[in-house]
């Protein structure tokens, strides 16, 4: 085996893939050949238009240089039972739900209402409510009466509480067992879940350790993300000695690497599902990227069955992220992907403002899915929009809108996203007709790229 580098860079020179997975599986495929490599990648849509997928069409465009024989490498999702929270079916192979949280007071039922509308709108599988205390509780029968999703109880040490929102209706409870005040209440707890099969989330985080596994880590005994595995498994027992199996399980640090590894640890370990997603990952900018590194690795390795990603800010950007992250590593399909060049000194438009305004107004498109690109310049403009479903190049002042290698139009830059969108939603009054690509389109793109002979190797 070689010495290998990957150049993944938006120079012609070099590779251009703009999805994870792709990317990883490249890479693998790659890793295989005798010789060092330069990767070199045409376009997201490669696999559209050779009909394999994207990895191997990539790695097909290095045939001269490396070969390779690894079929498409699907993800493995782990083996799991299912649970369901309301008619949200959990693990046993559905698909991974997103989850978040309402940030109102759960006393103000008018409020939570209205934000659980919004969660809905933006697309929440299923939505948490704190449940402090026993006006809290109460307020969970009128929630329950107008939820428009699926609504699980977040309880802490008080029995009382989740006998409560359970005859509320609640369709899911957080609870660790061995934290009731009242363990001796767990079975009342319990018969009331089975009756109409409530799930129990038993969660887990690193913060919240009993006392002798707190022990045993300070004391540099056991590793914290064993610990946490621990004490899930603790958790779980008390449950599972009451005969009851509707469970599933978060294991969350505000550090990736304890929570991929406390995971990793339970995985083998129990076949309920995992709730995945770090606790008190930061704010939007910070948490969004812990939360991609940490999901995307247990999303890519088969361990996530639902998320959540927790972020200081607007629930709506939780469930955004959380969407996003899974249409990224491969497990959601949903959704539009905005390619959009890093700009350099060649950029001839307002390219940051452009690809903002793009991002912002797909998001009125969440279901649609389609590539659309934001590209600077007549470097990579061109063929980038020509591969894209939809997509803009721009050059000295002016935009070309491109549709599959066709130019539908060329216009002022200042009304290149509007006249984007315009085409965008001719497509879809016309009733999103596939359009297959020229072959000779596809040609133009390859030679249009120049650099990727010169991109092959050179020794390293
Ligand atoms: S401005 Fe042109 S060359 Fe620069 S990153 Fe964008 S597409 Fe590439």
């Amino acid at each position: 085996m070689g010495l290998y580098t990957v150049i993944l860079s938006p120079r012609p020179a070099c590779a251009r893939l703009h999805e994870p997975e792709a990317v990883q599986n490249s890479a693998r495929n790659i890793g295989k050949a005798e010789s060092p490599f330069c990767l070199s990648s045409p376009a997201p849509s490669l696999s559209t238009l050779t009909r394999v997928p994207l990895h191997t069409a990539t790695a097909r465009q290095g045939r001269d240089v490396w070969n390779f024989t690894e079929p498409f490498m699907m993800i493995q999702r782990r083996t799991t039972r299912q649970v369901k929270v309301g008619n949200v079916a959990i693990g046993g192979g559905a698909p991974v739900s997103v989850q978040t949280m309402t940030k109102t007071d759960t006393r103000n039922v008018e409020a939570t209402l209205a934000q659980l509308h919004e969660l809905a709108a933006a697309g929440a599988d299923i939505v948490r409510l704190a449940c402090p205390d026993e006006k809290a509780a109460e307020a969970f029968r009128p929630i329950m009466r107008e939820a428009p999703l699926p609504i699980i109880a977040d309880i802490h040490f008080d029995y009382r509480l989740a006998l409560a929102v359970l005859d509320a209706g609640v369709d899911g409870i957080r609870l660790n067992p061995g934290n009731l005040a009242r363990t001796d209440k767990l079975p009342e707890i319990v018969a009331r879940c089975r009756e109409r099969n409530v799930s129990i989330r038993v969660g887990v985080n690193n913060g919240s350790l009993s006392r002798r596994l707190r022990k045993l880590v300070f004391a540099g005994e056991m590793a914290t993300h064993v610990a946490m595995a621990e004490s899930a498994l603790e958790h779980i027992r008390m449950i599972e000695d009451l005969d009851y199996g509707e469970i599933k399980i978060s294991l969350k640090a505000s550090d990736v690497d304890t929570t991929v590894r406390a995971y990793r640890e339970l995985a083998p370990r129990c076949d309920y599902p995992f709730h995945v997603g770090l606790t008190e990952a930061g704010t939007v900018r910070t948490g969004t990227i812990k939360s991609s590194i940490a999901i995307g690795m247990l999303a890519h390795e088969g361990l996530c069955d639902t998320i959540r990603v927790s972020l200081t800010g607007d629930s709506r950007e939780e469930v955004f992220v959380g969407h996003r992250i899974l249409q990224f590593v491969g497990l959601r399909d949903a959704g539009p992907n905005l390619i959009s060049c890093p700009s350099c000194g060649r950029v001839e438009i307002a390219l940051e403002r452009a690809a903002y305004a793009v991002e912002e107004r797909l998001r009125a498109y969440s279901t649609e899915n389609i590539s659309v690109s934001v590209m600077g310049c007549v470097v990579n403009g061109p063929g980038e929009g020509q591969i894209a479903d939809f997509g803009i190049a721009g050059g000295r002042g002016q935009g070309v809108i491109y549709r599959l290698g066709k130019v539908l139009k060329k216009c002022r830059e200042e009304e290149m996203v509007d006249e984007l969108f315009a085409a965008i939603d001719d497509w879809i009054a016309a009733g999103r007709p596939r359009e297959e690509v020229d072959p000779e389109v596809y040609e133009q793109v390859l030679n249009a790229r120049p650099g990727f002979e010169e991109a092959r190797t050179e020794e390293v």
